[in-house]
């Protein structure tokens, strides 16, 4: 029986987590359940799973949680704050940990559990894009094992030889699948107009606000290139994009024989997320199957930078080294944050992240190391600092923003 900690418990890949892990009560026991503020559903998680601990960020609201789960009769431990998350990801009887936190929220219990030596099943991609080399260092001295939940990340890991995209064993490109999300076939015009309604409906995915207006403008594909040069250590000229609305090709290896060999699976987290609790073997979910006779066709086509400028931002930042990546995911959310509160409007999220990147590349702290978490939390309250700025100064930045919903 493996104890599993599950970060991010209440968002859509602690749903997924916790579905898998629930048909797999022989084999897994969830020990730890950590959430941002969601009490109520925290609470009844831990009525159905009854782990030994539980987490809240927020403080005040952990104490109410306190309260419900022994009104309830249950024992589990309750921790409070950034650290009582930590402490989760860090627990001898929870080897396996789930980082489900999105954003740079997740970047230090992410970090712990490299620290930790833990089984890492990382979906938080912004920890690997702000501290990827930090995070990759730490897990390497510790010896722990890092799977990728990221559906194109894992697709890679199991179309690579154990892995790894060494040249040695023939590998040539990487390829990443976006399905173009909701404004792929929208002109300038129209996505220029675009709610944040319309941003967040995804195709294919049910995700979280942020992750779906990250896959609206593209930089989520952008995050993701970077993601894929942390995690498997590639030149980002190997690294391609294929725009594949259907999302069922996932990511595709590109070997020096010719020969490609691409993951396919419905697009649904519980597939990913059971590789990674099960590597290397398999375990059961209940996906459903594909069934290509009825799919027909699949299709694919380039990425049009002019509607979507974010992968290049994207591919700039990782050009800068470390510290450019940090702050291009950091203005990112800032962007993102102001999008979805109405105070910016959609197009303005790439042309604030392209003004804050190319700001601080003329500054004096481009060069960053990026070697310690002081370090990267400097970089996170610069860029979120220029980004401010950005907004008040933008014609129709602040209160009044252009293209509301
Ligand atoms: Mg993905």
């Amino acid at each position: 029986m493996i104890g599993v900690a599950v970060l991010g418990s209440t968002g859509t890949i602690g749903d997924s987590t916790l579905d898998v892990l629930a048909r797999h009560p022989a084999d897994f026991r969830v020990v730890a359940l950590g959430a941002g503020r969601d009490v109520g559903k925290l609470a009844d998680q831990c009525r159905r799973f009854r782990p030994d601990y539980a987490a809240l960020a927020d403080p005040d609201r952990a104490l109410q949680l306190e309260r419900e789960l022994r009104a309830a009769g249950l024992t589990t431990r309750v921790l409070a704050g950034e650290q009582g998350i930590e402490a989760l990801a860090c627990l001898p009887e929870a080897p396996y940990v789930m980082a489900g936190i999105v954003g740079a929220a997740g970047l230090r219990s992410t970090l712990a559990a490299a620290r930790a030596g833990q089984r890492l099943m990382i979906a938080n991609k912004e920890s690997l894009v702000m501290a990827g080399p930090l995070l990759i260092a730490a897990a390497r001295a510790a010896g722990a094992t890092l799977l990728p939940i990221d559906s194109e990340h894992n697709g890679l890991f199991q179309c690579l030889p154990n892995g790894e995209a060494d040249p040695a064993h023939g590998v040539d490109r990487l390829w990443l699948t976006a399905s173009g999300g909701p404004f792929l076939r929208w002109s300038a015009e129209q996505i220029a107009a675009a709610t944040v309604e319309q941003a967040v409906a995804h195709p294919n995915w049910q995700m979280g606000r942020k992750i779906s207006v990250d896959s609206a403008t593209l930089m989520n594909k952008g995050l993701e290139v970077i993601e894929a040069q942390r995690l498997f250590d590639v030149g980002p000229e190997r690294i391609g994009v294929l725009v594949h609305p259907q999302s069922i090709v996932h990511a595709l290896v590109e070997y020096g024989d010719g020969s490609f060999l691409a993951h396919l699976g419905a697009p649904d987290m519980r597939t990913p997320i059971a590789y990674a609790l099960g590597w290397p073997d398999r375990i059961e979910t209940e996906v459903a199957r594909l069934d290509l006779a009825a799919l027909g066709s699949l299709d694919f086509c380039a990425v049009d930078a002019g509607r979507f400028p974010a992968i290049n931002l994207a591919r700039q930042a990782l050009e800068a080294g470390p510290a450019g990546t940090t702050v291009l995911n950091c203005a990112n959310e800032s962007a993102v944050s102001a999008f979805i509160a109405g105070h910016c409007g959609f197009l303005d999220i790439s042309l604030l992240v392209g003004d804050v990147l190319s700001r601080f590349l003329s500054g004096n702290l481009a060069g960053t190391a990026c070697e310690t978490l002081e370090e990267i939390g400097q970089l996170d309250r610069y860029a979120r600092f220029l980004a401010e700025e950005w907004l008040k100064r933008s014609p129709g930045g602040g209160a009044e923003g252009r293209a509301l919903g």
